[in-house]
């Protein structure tokens, strides 16, 4: 069981298969810390996925067990992937368990950017 009650890390997931390069991606960046890279099914004009590179499965997880110096750098890849939409605005979102409708099972965040993103989320 994870920290936040998720189902534990399940070495298996897509990502987990991205970050050993069993499976390949389309990097743009890749740290110490973090690897980001375009998501397969873009929702927005530039649509990028930034993960951590340890297990873990959810913000929670991450958080309450990633070293500081993972935990920095991973927030510092996602802002560098922002940086250069920052002037025409951008959103970071990251889905956490079935509420949030969670494909894969290690911790992530959107970067979406490239257009009007219109409202947060649709009331009701
Ligand atoms: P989430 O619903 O937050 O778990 O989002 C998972 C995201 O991963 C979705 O936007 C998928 O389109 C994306 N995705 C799934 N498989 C791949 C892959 N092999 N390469 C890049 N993105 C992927």
């Amino acid at each position: 069981m994870s920290v936040s009650g998720l189902p534990p890390y399940d070495p298996q997931n897509i990502f987990a298969r991205i970050l050993r390069g069993e499976i390949p991606c389309k990097a743009v960046l890749d740290t110490e810390h973090a690897l980001a890279f375009h998501d397969i099914s873009p929702l927005t004009p530039t649509h990028i996925l930034v993960i951590p590179k340890g297990e873990w499965v959810s913000a929670a997880d991450f958080h309450a067990g990633a070293e500081p110096a993972a935990i920095a750098g991973f927030w510092r890849a996602v802002a560098r992937i922002g940086q250069p939409l920052e002037a025409g605005g951008y959103r970071i979102l990251s889905n956490m368990g079935p509420d949030a409708g969670q494909e894969v099972p290690h911790f992530h965040v959107h970067v979406f950017g490239g257009q009007p993103l219109g409202p947060m989320l649709k009331r009701g």
